[in-house]
């Protein structure tokens, strides 16, 4: 892959597919509004092994400084870390990056979406962060995580890091079990007790069912719901809501899912993913730029791409 070096600030996303991504229109604004010169790109690249060759490459032109930076998506977030030279923190805790940048000629990985899902959630419901229960387990709060596979890992990472009791309910339990062994043993997992506090259960209603009244907060992470399918749920068939619970949906394509929509006909708050993938986009833009990310123009550029036609 040759790219060649025409531009200020050259960035991009590899993943597949990328059809759909609102990367492009997300980032093209931000430079536009901070009259910076640039371009944001798409590298599609098939999952491994088949892809392996074209990913390292695109890791090779960022250290050529040939690319500024580099968003990674589904399925690569995992598979990129062995062409990189460090990671962030949070990245080696959640074992996933989705923002690669240069510092001293090393190539680091970093997850942006770990921030990005606590501030857009505190932006909806600050409210549950605000009352000084966390890092005490007995009256922590309860979270009920839908979904274990990559997103899932910076939701509960992000979640048990503020000193919540998480609950991560998967249909397949070896991969709820995967994750919470990968965020038991993360660094810094140590540094905090609720770590403990981080249990499976099937993804089914009698399973779920027990849980309901202690639930302050519900996550679907899984893409049930997403855009063409737009009527399935990830909830149970005839499960009730947890009655207290604030309800967050990672889609945001289509803005209402069913599950929102169902939650918010009970009376529930809810929220779609748009805050959250605003908010690590700016958190990648802040890293490759320097420069404060203009949100406002970012988040208008997406409502405008995803405004039914
Ligand atoms: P992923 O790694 O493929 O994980 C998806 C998870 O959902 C897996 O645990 C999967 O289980 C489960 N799942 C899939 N279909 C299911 C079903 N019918 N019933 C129950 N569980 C099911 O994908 P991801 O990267 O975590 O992304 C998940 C969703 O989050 C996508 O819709 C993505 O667009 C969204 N997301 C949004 C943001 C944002 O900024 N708002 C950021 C990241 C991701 P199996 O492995 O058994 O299939």
């Amino acid at each position: 892959m040759s790219i060649p070096l025409t531009t200020s600030y050259r960035l991009g996303l590899t993943g597949w597919p990328l059809e759909h991504s609102l990367s492009p229109t997300i980032h093209t604004a931000a430079l536009g509004a901070s009259n910076l010169d640039g371009d944001y790109q798409l590298f599609p690249v098939p999952p491994l092994l088949a892809g392996a060759g074209a990913l390292e490459e695109l890791i090779d032109c960022m250290r050529r400084g040939e690319m500024h930076g580099l968003n990674v998506t589904i399925p690569h977030k995992q598979a990129v870390l062995p062409f990189l030279d460090g990671l962030t923190p949070v990245a080696q805790a959640t074992g996933a990056a989705n923002t690669i940048f240069r510092r001293d000629g090393q190539i680091i990985g970093d997850n942006t979406d770990v921030q990005g899902f606590l501030t857009g959630l505190k932006s909806f419901a600050g409210h549950l962060f605000l009352d000084g229960r966390s890092r005490n387990p007995h009256s922590a709060p309860h979270a009920l995580i839908l979904g274990a596979g990559g997103a899932a890992r910076g939701v509960i990472y992000g979640l048990v890091q503020a000193g919540w009791n998480v609950h991560s309910a998967a249909r397949r339990l070896q991969q709820a079990e995967e994750l919470v062994s990968a965020i038991q043993t993360s660094p810094g997992s140590g540094d905090g007790p609720n770590f403990l506090h981080l249990d499976i259960l099937p993804l089914d209603r009698a399973a779920i069912s027990d849980l309901l009244p202690a639930v302050s907060l519900l996550v679907n992470t899984t893409p049930v719901g997403m855009i063409p399918k737009v009527d399935a749920s990830p909830w149970p068939d005839g499960l009730p809501f947890p009655p207290l619970a604030v309800v967050y949906d990672l889609i945001y394509n289509p803005l209402e899912t069913a599950f929102v929509r169902a939650a918010r006909a009970g009376g529930l708050i809810a929220s779609n993913g748009l805050g959250m993938l605003i908010e690590q986009a700016a958190l990648s833009f802040e890293i490759w730029t320097g420069q404060t990310a203009p949100r406002q123009a970012m988040q208008h550029a997406a409502q405008e791409a995803l405004k039914p036609v």
